[in-house]
């Protein structure tokens, strides 16, 4: 390893309230010289990095983006200048993030990397609005898909219908008909509680809440999209939105 390499932080920023940061990642970010920042991650975490240079690094589904492999190359070119770099990806930097490239790559390049862990979306956004994802009798577990794969293909819906887990679908927006059908069409009835929830934990969060058979039309006719988790099982009927007003409390 070369001797005047810097460090970078891959740090997850929680599902969108600012608040869920960990004091890790606080601390973290009071010691970078450059943050390279994700879209999906609120503007105000910036706040605890006071003295660093701020890069946008947005990938929106569909729009022009920066490349993973451009990505990948300026944070090596960063910190083997010597720079403290924190990397901040919204939830977790290892669920759906491509993280595991970015450390992967650091690695390789002999770089310093220390993974800050987040509350993934799939995590915080149920627990937000009251849905316990394992609650005792009503699941055996929860289960995080994402419904886009590199290769365009889904996953074998029908076999999640089977397993008796919490499904937290990730990145489902442009699908909430298809998978909702193959589920019915496996045997999932069709009046288990299913979700949608946009922007979950951050002010403009919105939200239905439905059936396996309704869900589709509801988040329709709600205009629901991206950044969104479909949430389906039984839990679900556990929602409770008030606990929503709380989520948005800001520590005085
Ligand atoms: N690393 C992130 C996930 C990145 S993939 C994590 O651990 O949470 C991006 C997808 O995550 C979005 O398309 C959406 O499905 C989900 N997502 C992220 N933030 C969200 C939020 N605040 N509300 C609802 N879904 C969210």
């Amino acid at each position: 390893m070369k001797g005047n390499n810097g460090k970078v932080f891959l740090v997850g920023a929680g599902p969108g309230d600012p608040e869920l940061l960990t004091l890790k990642a606080v601390r973290a970010l009071g010691q970078t010289d450059v943050v390279m920042i994700d879209d999906l991650v609120d503007r105000r975490v910036l706040e605890f990095a006071p003295a660093a240079r701020v890069i946008e690094v947005g990938k929106r589904g569909g729009c022009k983006s920066t490349s993973q492999d451009f990505i990948e190359r300026l944070i090596v070119r960063l910190a083997s200048r010597g720079k403290i770099v924190a990397r901040i990806k919204g939830g977790d930097p290892f669920v759906f993030g491509r993280g595991g490239e970015e450390a992967l790559t650091l690695a390789r390049a002999g770089i310093e990397c220390e993974v800050i862990p987040g509350i993934t979306a799939g995590i915080g956004v149920p627990a937000a609005l009251g849905i316990p994802v394992t609650h005792r009798g009503l699941a055996r577990g929860v289960t995080f898909v994402t419904a886009h794969s590199r290769d365009g293909t889904g996953p074998d819906w029908a076999a999640f219908a089977r397993v008796d887990t919490t499904l937290v679908i990730y990145m489902g927006m442009q699908h909430v008909a298809e998978i909702t059908a193959a589920l019915e069409a496996a045997g999932m009835p069709a009046a288990t509680p299913a979700a949608v929830i946009q922007n979950g934990t951050m002010e403009q969060q919105r939200h239905v809440i439905a059936t396996l058979s309704t869900l589709a039309d509801a988040a329709r006719r709600a205009a629901l999209g991206s950044p969104a988790l479909i949430v389906i099982g039984k839990v679900v009927g556990l929602a409770h939105p008030a606990q929503r007003a709380a989520a948005q409390r800001r520590i005085a």
